[in-house]
């Protein structure tokens, strides 16, 4: 062997030849992020891709080395100005959180370290735990209930409805699976409920009709009467009713469903209980809206986003369950070259991956701690309670609008509403509404999202953004009137009635 690289040692690494050129390059992108951050209410909330930006992702493999400022330049170019645009101070679309310059810090520290969490005896184990101690004081459930950080709600879902599977079947569900029970399994929850669990009712084998979606009351809230009689009826056909899934703050409207009535329903009946709290399970934090989702602490699991209502950048949720044993039950599955030891990297508290689907985890825990630490819980409290007065606010703006219309009621941080005409039929109003929505993304104005309600399309704005301020609220109701008037000036809509 001749090797001949430069350094004159046969071993490649992936490590900079030059350590002092990489340290001025990364400081120069901190220099740069922490401006692009400080400065993102001046630019558009979202922008279209152009052409040329979009053919520069069709670059072929690459096959020898850049310099990483090359590399960094074409982030810069082609990469950093087409964000979702959720980091904006009027970005309220969907459920989306803004995340904050310190949990951007905490990320790189993360990575540097680049521990990997599904287990060890490190400091990044303990991190976690305390996170999930920490959580579990937020949201007043009880202090010995386990818990795993996952990627977002849905995991969180799937994770919880998981062990309530395996907690309630008949047989033992880890040996036979769904192949060795003789009653399908059912679970329960309102129309309302997030796609999230229909897809974990399906990954888990259950199958979607197995979810039962039971209508709701005028609040968007669980008909919990219907649902009862749902069971009733499964039960009379000789079916399991195994799960009842509540909702603390719905996708569409955030709508709380009754979680005392639905935790006495479960007690009587012997179901598990789970709340889907994405984002609405951070009420809890705040003293005056900590009524609301009152009962959540009796379920058997909750799960919640850390990436939504706490702003902690993506991706971040987490999974509660009441009984550690029953949690750890469903998932441990320990071989030889997992196993733990008395003393060395293997010892240590229980492992997360034996409470959860992922072996190797990343050290998604720091920049909750850390985030936690910096602004102390009690400011996440103030600052969803600023977000839902701010709906309220939204809500009275569109009330005492002639050109807007309320289309549902406003209990927490989402407001649906749309732009209204006399002269228009449905039809032509779901049309205008859906041309609006697209102008206003488009001219970078705002971003909100459409749904339908009562069979109509409507404009949805929820607030789950530390940036926003009561004049974008102002800008938002200006456009949308502003739109709205322009796009039937214009007869883009066709014929009037
Ligand atoms: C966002 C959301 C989810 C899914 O959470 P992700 O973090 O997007 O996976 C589930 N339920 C509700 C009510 C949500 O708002």
């Amino acid at each position: 062997m001749s090797p001949d690289h430069n350094s004159g040692y046969p071993e490649e690494s992936l490590d900079p030849q030059d350590w002092d050129e990489l340290r001025s390059l990364g400081r120069q992108m901190i220099d740069d992020m922490l401006s692009y951050l400080q400065t993102v209410r001046e630019r558009p909330v979202w922008s279209p891709m152009p052409e040329d930006v979009r053919a520069a992702f069709q670059e072929p493999l690459p096959r020898s080395p850049a310099k990483p400022s090359d590399v960094y330049r074409d982030f810069r170019k082609n990469v950093l100005p087409y964000p979702t645009g959720n980091i904006h101070p009027r970005f309220w679309g969907w459920v989306i959180g803004t995340g904050t310059p310190f949990g951007m810090l905490a990320e790189m520290l993360a990575a540097g370290m680049n521990p990997n969490c599904g287990g060890f005896d490190q400091a990044s184990t303990l991190v976690e735990r305390q996170v999930i101690d920490w959580a579990k004081e937020m949201l007043g459930y009880p202090s010995q209930a386990s818990g795993l950080l996952v990627n977002g709600g849905s995991m969180a879902n799937l994770v919880g409805l998981a062990v309530a599977r395996h907690s309630k079947a008949d047989v033992d569900m880890r040996r036979e699976g769904l192949q060795g029970i003789s009653r399908r399994m059912t679970l329960y929850s309102s129309v309302e409920t997030h796609s999230s669990v229909s897809k974990a009712a399906e990954i888990l084998g259950l199958g979607s009709q197995s979810l039962r979606l039971v209508k709701t009351r005028e609040d968007f809230s669980v008909d919990i009467k219907a649902l009862a009689a749902a069971i009733q009826a499964d039960r009379e056909e000789g079916l399991k009713p195994f799960c009842v899934v509540g909702n603390a703050g719905t996708i569409n409207t955030g709508a709380i469903d009754d979680l005392d009535g639905l935790a006495d329903l479960c007690q009587k009946e012997d179901l598990w209980f789970h709340v889907d709290g994405a984002f609405g399970a951070l009420a809890a934090l705040s003293p005056r809206l900590r009524e609301l989702v009152k009962g959540m602490e009796r379920a058997d699991s909750v799960a919640f986003d850390l990436h939504k209502w706490m702003y902690i950048p993506y991706d971040v949720g987490c999974t509660l369950v009441r009984s550690e044993p029953v949690h750890r039950g469903t998932f441990s599955l320990v071989p030889a070259y997992l196993a733990r030891t008395k003393r060395g990297t293997s010892a240590g508290p229980t492992p997360f991956n034996e409470y959860g689907i992922e072996l190797s985890r990343s050290f998604k825990a720091l920049k909750v701690w850390m985030s936690l630490k910096e602004h102390g819980v009690d400011k996440y409290g103030r600052l969803i309670e600023q977000n839902v007065d701010q709906a309220q606010y939204v809500a009275e703006r569109v009330e005492t609008s002639r050109e807007l219309e309320l289309i549902a009621p406003v209990p927490l941080n989402v407001v649906c509403f749309r732009f209204f005409s006399p002269e228009l039929d449905e039809p032509a109003l779901d049309r205008l509404n859906e041309e609006l929505l697209l102008r206003l993304q488009e001219r970078g104005a705002a971003v909100l999202n459409s749904t339908k309600l009562h069979g109509k399309y409507c404009l949805r704005a929820a607030i789950t953004n530390h940036r926003t301020r009561r004049e974008d609220l102002d800008l938002l109701i200006q456009e949308v009137i502003a739109l709205g008037k322009g796009i039937l000036d214009e007869g883009f809509i066709g014929n009037p009635r």
